[in-house]
């Protein structure tokens, strides 16, 4: 694996590298880590990979690297979105695969554009869309795509974090700065950064897509250009109706994913701050509460367990599953060269539907409204 941003004082570089090497099957080997050299070289030194592999920029570790035997197979993109696209397109033309983090691009139009590229080059493309990797997820998708719940009829889906309650950006914090500048962040604020995520994670348990949306999006705190609560409504293609909000001024919260999805036979709930609780609610029978490491889950997902129960596992082992997967799609191409992306990970196809709802959240808020 090659990586690209993820220097000093990033956040989720280094946390793409343990998941990644978690399992044995990737090692990171080069990287361009940061737009300056210096701190790239110096961020090769704490990774330890060799020093004429720690690139001064991406463009170089393109170019280096595919003129070497023993080429990386794949480039990790864990830089701020605007430059997720440029950085994509030079990986897939130096004939590497991508595993980019979300959002796949900055707005809709750069997502189209990579779309065509992930096409014509057929290289496989994956998103770190992270909380599709923890087990028990999987284990609602599982179930519901088998009908467990019967028809899925109500959808709700909350992300919310309170850190970007003040304006932080002003402070010069690294992660706030970019995030609130339209012109690296891209069309979205929170709804770019946690929206995806909620949206994603809808679309991925449910099996369902989503079809219509009616949004508000605010900038709560003063002086943002850029939204920092969403509150959407959301009708699924088979007409069930939902809602997902979104927020990073919601004072207090600290990372709040939930899903709650409810068939004709009951709802099934599950919370990041608490991932290993699988929560369902069944109509007329008792409630069931599935347990991470259990073994009375479906054998796929016992295989994405790393510890017996009890025993916690998290965020990490979430990546590193979405890493397993696509570790695994990349040893079937050395052997086929038609084996496509695994259908755990997610791919292109929810990063264009993913940038498709943030650009509509952000051009359609508020219009449909009434006063009282
Ligand atoms: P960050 O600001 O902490 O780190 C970004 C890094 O990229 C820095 O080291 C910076 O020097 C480097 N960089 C910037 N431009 C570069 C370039 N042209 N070439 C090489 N390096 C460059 O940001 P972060 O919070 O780690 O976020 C990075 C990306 O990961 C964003 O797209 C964000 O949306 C995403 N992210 C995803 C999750 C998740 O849960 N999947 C969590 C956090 C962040």
């Amino acid at each position: 694996m090659g990586m690209v941003g993820g220097g000093a004082g990033s956040f989720i570089g280094p946390v793409h590298r343990m998941a990644a090497e978690l399992d044995g099957d990737i090692e990171l080997v080069a990287g361009a880590f940061s737009q300056d050299p210096a701190r790239s070289r110096q961020a090769g030194e704490t990774y330890h990979i060799s020093p004429d592999r720690a690139y001064a920029n991406y463009q170089e570790m393109m170019e280096r690297e595919s003129k070497r035997a023993d080429a990386i197979d794949f480039v990790c993109i864990v830089t701020p979105n605007h430059v997720h696209l440029p950085i994509a397109v030079a990986a897939l033309e130096h004939g590497f695969h991508v595993m980019s983090d979300k959002p796949a691009t900055a707005t809709l139009k750069e997502a189209e554009t990579l779309e065509a590229v992930v096409r014509r080059t057929g290289l496989l493309y994956g998103l770190t869309f992270t909380y599709t990797g923890f087990p028990l997820v999987r284990e609602a998708r599982r179930m519901t795509r088998a009908g467990a719940l019967g028809k899925i009829r109500k959808a709700v889906v909350q992300y919310s974090q309170g850190w970007l309650s003040s304006s932080l950006e002003t402070t010069g914090q690294k992660q706030a700065v970019w995030r609130s500048d339209p012109g690296q962040a891209g069309q979205g604020g929170a709804i770019g950064d946690i929206g995806v995520h909620a949206f994603n994670l809808l679309e991925y348990v449910s099996g369902r897509q989503v079809a219509e949306i009616c949004s508000d999006l605010s900038s709560v705190v003063a002086g943002r250009s850029l939204d920092d609560d969403c509150n959407v409504l959301l009708k699924l293609d088979n007409g069930a109706p939902g809602v997902l909000f979104v927020s990073q001024i919601a004072a207090g919260d600290r990372n709040d994913l939930q899903l709650h999805l409810y068939g004709e036979k009951g709802g099934l709930h599950w919370r990041q701050e608490d991932p290993h609780y699988l929560l369902v609610n069944w109509a007329g029978k008792p409630s069931e509460t599935f347990h991470a490491g259990g073994d009375y889950v479906s054998a796929e997902t016992r295989a994405e367990f790393r510890l017996p129960l009890g025993h916690a596992e998290g965020l990490i082992e979430a990546f590193a599953n979405i890493y397993r997967d696509f570790a695994k799609s990349i040893h079937a191409r050395f052997n086929d060269p038609s084996a496509q992306l695994s259908d755990l990970v997610p791919g292109i196809d929810a990063g264009v539907r993913s940038m498709t709802f943030v650009e509509r959240a952000v051009t359609n808020s508020r219009k449909g409204w009434c006063a009282l």
